[in-house]
């Protein structure tokens, strides 16, 4: 064995340095900030004037004011009831990044993270300058928060000419497609984000997972073809991912990436811009969203941090195939087995239902219905409860009015719910009102509907044939010996 000259073990050396560097490039990711700063950066600038997901258009008027001295503050034109939809300017790098958010009025979550992050590009001496440097002087991002401000005023998807302005992106019927078509062709970003809510009832394909975030960089055409641009959006979300795998593990799912020809995500995408589409789904536990504008603040962050620094680079398009799909397969509340009776005879059924809201006082109530029923073995509930060995019962109505809601305590309802009473009539009181009661409360009309159909509303008991054992009140599960503490979001009928 003889030993290597200098020469050799220079070269020796030379390829240590380089196996190193390999390392570095496949098995860590380039420097960047963790998860806990992520975390950190959020709770010192959260944006304490927004608590809830219902705000309006004027209450980020003084907001979009407090920020107009480190923003650029521009109005793009008005809704079609006048409203004023702002872009707000950021950074003077080469790299232009635009993003918008809440085309569909009741999809707020992401606007609440905008807020959140115009205090965060905006504050110093916390530890952060280095990266706001870093951000400042190698991006260029224009923000459009709200772009739909009389939808969500309403908290509805669609304009005030009743548009769904994701549908038009190509006719620019809506002034506020205009608006957002014309920000893009002025300002031609070379990436995107296009920030939505989706349903709660998304999971993760074929798994009781519920989605909390869902992504997608959108097709450009049918053949869903991935280019250079498209590639760019699937690296950013791959290293996106990283940072919710570790807060939500497997509460990610990927967007369907059929062609929509009328799409802005697919739409800008085609014209050039890598576009990243974030679906803000649901949270157990986080009916106002606060914890889902949290990660979005994070990975949003994050993304401009990869921007910034190309660090997308070190991700794969094949790891963006490997985020798994979505499926829409969530219900509130599955029963299972519970025993139906028709034309004497009995059916062991299982019963799929969600409870819709409705929009009311700033808040919302809920409609518990039956979605589906049979074998339900493709849906996952929030809540799933056996029943087999009992029976649909129908309840009744209380027939002594109350005077006044307040004389009705919960332990009162619970009372009445065990005695077959799934409702209650009160004489003050106007029909639309909300309450928190577990029972049904009736003004207007002398009856409630029920069922275990399709479409049926879920006001009805089970049985064991003596004993009612579960009352299920507007899609509500309630343990009549044993009912746990639960939110009921109640509508006065
Ligand atoms: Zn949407």
């Amino acid at each position: 064995m003889k030993l290597i000259n200098r020469n050799q073990f220079s070269l020796f050396l030379l390829f240590l340095v380089f196996i190193s560097g390999c390392k570095t490039a496949t098995d860590n990711e380039l420097p960047h900030l963790e998860v806990s700063q992520l975390e950190q950066a959020y709770e010192e600038n959260k944006e304490a004037a927004i608590t809830h997901r219902r705000f309006k258009h004027a209450d980020l008027q003084p907001l979009i004011e407090k920020h107009a001295n480190s923003f650029k503050v521009e109005e793009l034109g008005k809704s079609v009831e006048g409203k004023s939809i702002f872009s707000l300017d950021w950074g003077n790098g080469p790299t232009k990044v635009m993003l918008w958010s809440q085309m569909h009025g009741n999809e707020s979550t992401a606007t609440m993270a905008l807020f959140d992050l115009f205090n965060f590009l905006e504050a110093s001496g916390d530890g952060f300058d280095e990266l706001r440097t870093t951000l400042k002087e190698n991006l260029h991002i224009k923000f459009i928060p709200m772009i739909n401000p009389d939808g969500s005023d309403k908290f509805q998807r669609r304009n005030a000419l009743d548009i769904d302005l994701n549908r038009d992106a190509i006719s620019q019927i809506s002034p506020e497609a205009i608006i957002l078509k014309g920000a893009r062709d002025s300002f031609e970003p070379e990436f995107g984000f296009n920030l939505h809510d989706q349903q709660i009832y998304y999971n993760v394909v074929n798994t009781p997972q519920q989605v909390t975030i869902s992504v997608l960089a959108p097709g450009y055409n049918y053949e869903r073809d991935v280019n250079d641009v498209r590639a760019k959006a699937m690296q950013i979300i791959v290293g996106m991912d990283k940072v919710l795998q570790q807060v939500i593990p497997n509460g990610v799912g990927k967007y369907d990436d059929s062609f929509e020809p009328r799409a802005f995500g697919d739409n800008i995408q085609k014209w050039g811009t890598s576009t990243i589409l974030i679906e803000s789904g649901g949270y157990v536990g986080d009916p106002e969203k606060q914890y889902i504008r949290k990660l979005n603040f994070m990975i949003i962050l994050n993304a401009l941090e990869q921007i910034a620094t190309k660090g997308y680079e070190q991700f794969t398009t094949e790891q963006y195939f490997s985020i798994p799909d979505n499926d829409l397969q969530m219900v509130d509340l599955k029963i299972e087995e519970m025993n139906v009776e028709v034309e004497g005879k009995t059916f062991p059924v299982d019963l799929s239902i969600r409870r819709g809201e409705t929009n009311a006082e700033d808040t919302y109530y809920v409609t518990g219905s039956v979605v589906d029923l049979g074998d339900m073995q493709v849906y996952f509930g929030f809540e799933e409860k056996d029943a087999s060995g009992l029976t649909y019962a129908e309840g009744k109505v209380f027939e002594t009015p109350f005077e006044n809601l307040s004389e009705i305590t919960s332990e009162k309802a619970y009372e009445l719910l065990r005695e077959g009473f799934l409702a209650v009539k009160v004489k003050n009181a106007t029909a639309g009102d909300l309450h928190n009661l577990p029972i049904l409360v009736l003004q207007s009309t002398e009856t409630f509907p029920s069922g275990w159909k399709t479409g049926s509303k879920t006001n009805f008991y089970l049985s064991d044939g003596t004993e009612l054992k579960y009352a299920v009140v507007n899609g509500y599960w309630i343990d009549l010996a044993n009912p746990k503490d639960q939110l009921f979001k109640q509508v006065i009928y």
